[in-house]
């Protein structure tokens, strides 16, 4: 199969360009490099350096790479940021998923796999989280993804482009060869901000808030494996191969950590004492995101391996260590 991964040198592109590899397809990566790292893509798989919003450069690819499904995982992905600058996020973001539809509608290319967020529910009361809860993004990030998943499902009613949309909680860990990681820069993630600390590259961690309604005031976050992550795109690409049909699912293990746990787990892995200062709220965060995956399982036949949270924050402690 030819395969078109859209942010492929990205942290979790980077790991589905190797399992779809290993998996014995014909790999081509677009990813502009603003985010991502060539380096971090299989030397097997064709690089091509390019923007999702390049009309001329998408079809050129989509139609000499004879492309049979396209994984997209090209989009800016910061809470934080998307507050301060909501325009570069949906430039990038929504008028970034326009052209590629568009380009995928005009060389009948009609598959696609989209990187979506637990971001588009906001705040929920009812705990985990399904995927027929409404919709209520809080910030600009999550109202992009939104957008972008309203998109896809238009185009399948019009142009009968098939999608699996999925919905990431919050992705974490490294590969097990400590080859592939997260890399941020700036890093606004939680756990490669307490691995800085660990590594003495960070004297504290900030934690945004203690006056949260969770047990211990802190944000509670369901945190899965990119490893696990990545298994679940590979099914969605079997199901729309299978089935034909459009679908969305939640990716998470269905239970939290506070960040205070987070830190006491990587206590536990490194061995450092991680000082901390309560900070003030971040702006746009909800206290509680945690998914319900029994779709997933059911529908996608997802069996995750490593819902461990000391094995997912050593992953990537392993990968610092390397580096
Ligand atoms: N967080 C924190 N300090 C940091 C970074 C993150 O307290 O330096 C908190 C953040 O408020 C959220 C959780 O850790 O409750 C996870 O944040 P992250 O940015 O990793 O992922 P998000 O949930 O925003 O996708």
């Amino acid at each position: 199969m030819n395969i078109l991964i859209i942010g492929g040198a990205g942290y979790i592109g980077s790991h589905q360009v190797k399992m779809m590899l290993d998996y014995h397809n014909n790999v081509i990566v677009l990813d502009n490099l603003n985010t991502g790292y060539q380096e971090m893509v299989d030397h097997k798989a064709k690089f091509i350096k390019g923007d999702i919003r390049d009309y001329d450069l998408v079809c050129s690819i989509l139609k000499n790479e004879n492309i049979d499904v396209v994984m997209h995982f090209a989009a800016l992905s910061l809470v934080g940021v998307s507050m301060s600058q909501p325009s570069e996020y949906y430039d990038n973001n929504v008028v970034g998923m326009l052209n590629l539809l568009n380009c995928m509608k005009d060389c009948n290319v009609n598959k696609i796999v989209f990187s979506s967020t637990a971001a588009v529910y906001g705040e929920q009361t009812k705990m985990p989280i399904d995927e027929d809860a409404l919709t209520n993004p809080t910030n600009p990030y999550g109202e992009t993804k939104l957008a972008m998943e309203k998109m896809i499902k238009w185009f399948d009613e019009a142009y009968g482009i098939k999608y699996v949309t999925l919905r990431y909680f919050n992705v974490a860990g490294a590969s097990f060869d400590s080859t592939l990681g997260e890399l941020h820069n700036p890093e606004t993630h939680l756990i490669p901000i307490i691995l800085q600390v660990a590594l003495n590259q960070r004297e504290y961690l900030g934690v945004f808030g203690d006056d949260y309604d969770t047990n211990d005031g802190t944000c509670i976050r369901d945190y899965i494996h990119v490893e696990d992550l990545c298994m679940a795109h590979k099914l969605a690409v079997d199901y729309l191969f299978e089935t034909n049909k459009s679908n969305y699912f939640n990716l998470g293990y269905g239970h939290g950590f506070s960040v205070m746990e987070m830190i006491e787990a990587a206590r536990k892995v490194t061995s450092h004492a991680i000082p901390l200062k309560i900070e003030a709220r971040r702006a746009g965060d909800p206290a509680l995101l945690i998914a319900s995956n029994d779709k997933a399982k059911k529908v996608l036949h997802w069996n995750p391996q490593y819902d461990d949270i000391e094995l997912i924050i050593n992953s990537a402690y392993q990968f610092y260590l390397k580096r």
